[in-house]
């Protein structure tokens, strides 16, 4: 079959490997689209995963199954699916909890073993994700990253009428407003200094979108009489914008820190004002178990739109330009790869 595998940073080889072998308890996917995120670049640049490679990557995608194992039950062939990629032990104390990603014997399909940028790739059936019958193939490979906002979502505790704060525009960014949106927040304020991202966040309904950054405090304390927002949520990652959010949430207010920043970057905030203001922080990371099964529901029901991620698509022999365009041009919110 044909895959895009990372041989080394930088540095895609399209190559003829054997189709992955179907375990009985696996199943194969036939590939149809594969979306690139921020993930999958720091894997690119060597960042991360770097000791996993040759890697395929890809833990965006969607596609129809090809063939079940045995054991395999519940699954047609032809089915549309997706994949909860976080695999654990299933019987820890973490995976018990659905937060997978603590289990000690986790692995993530397209990050530590073999992903989507191929023509098939085998899933253990536990964790595929069946798509909704109105879904297509191609919003069909936005349900994993918008698992991670939903997860996000919950452990923001957000209530009806509380004023959200989304840091950052990006993919992440503009899903997190229209969930934010969706649940009844209000106001939904976005800062976002790229115009188009920024017309894009006004588009999808955000109450105000601030590009200019020396505008940020006045505009977050003018939609707020003056206290700062309820949530803000970090989705750049970037230590200087940690810090910021907790200048612009309320007493009381909480900072939900989603934005990856680098290995061994540090904030500081005030230890005296964090207790004095009773202030929140909570971070969030990849979607898994019900998370995703969620996302399909919300994207089942057209609850979030993801129109506007799904119109920069390549074919996977483009794998290199793809990365290459992801990494550079900001006006780029998503790209995906067509495999079939
Ligand atoms: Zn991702
Ligand atoms: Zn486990």
């Amino acid at each position: 079959m044909k895959a895009a595998v990372l041989v080394a940073p930088r540095q895609f080889e399209l190559r003829d490997v054997p189709v992955p072998e179907c375990g009985t308890g696996d199943v194969l996917v036939k590939v149809e689209r594969c979306g690139i995120c921020g993930t999958d670049l720091h894997i690119y640049h060597g960042n991360y995963s770097l000791d996993r490679l040759p890697l395929i990557p890809g833990h965006e995608f969607s596609g129809t199954i090809a063939e079940m194992g045995s054991s395999v039950s519940g699954l047609h062939i032809g089915q549309a699916v997706t994949a909860d990629i976080n695999l654990g032990c299933r019987s820890c104390f973490y995976c018990r909890k659905n937060e997978i990603l603590n289990c000690t014997k986790m692995v993530q399909i397209g990050i530590h073993v073999d992903g989507g940028m191929a023509e098939y790739v085998r899933v253990p059936a536990h964790a595929v994700v069946p798509l909704p019958a109105a879904m297509s193939l191609q919003e069909g490979a936005m349900v994993e990253p918008l698992s991670c906002i939903v997860r996000a979502f919950r452990k923001s505790q957000l209530r009806l009428a509380e004023s959200v704060l989304v840091i950052g525009a990006g993919p992440i960014g503009q899903m997190h407003l229209q969930l934010a949106l969706r649940a009844g927040a209000a106001p939904v304020i976005v800062v976002e200094p790229n115009v188009q991202r920024a017309q894009l966040a006004k588009e999808l309904g955000a109450d105000v979108v601030i590009s200019d950054a020396s505008q940020v405090d006045a505009a977050v304390r003018a939609a707020t009489d003056g206290r700062g927002v309820d949530v803000a949520i970090e989705s750049v990652g970037s230590p200087e914008l940690y810090e910021k959010a907790f200048t612009l949430i309320r007493p009381g207010g909480r900072v939900i820190a989603f934005g990856l920043a680098k290995p061994g970057q540090t904030f500081r905030i005030s230890a005296l004002d964090f207790v004095l203001r009773e202030q929140g922080l909570q971070g969030s990371v990849a979607g898994m178990g019900d998370d995703m099964r969620e996302a399909a529901t919300l994207l089942g029901y057209k609850r979030i739109d993801v129109a506007p991620f799904l119109t920069t698509i390549y074919r996977i022999d483009d794998v290199e330009h793809a990365f290459a365009r992801l990494a550079e041009d900001k006006s780029v919110l998503k790209i995906q790869l067509q495999v079939a």
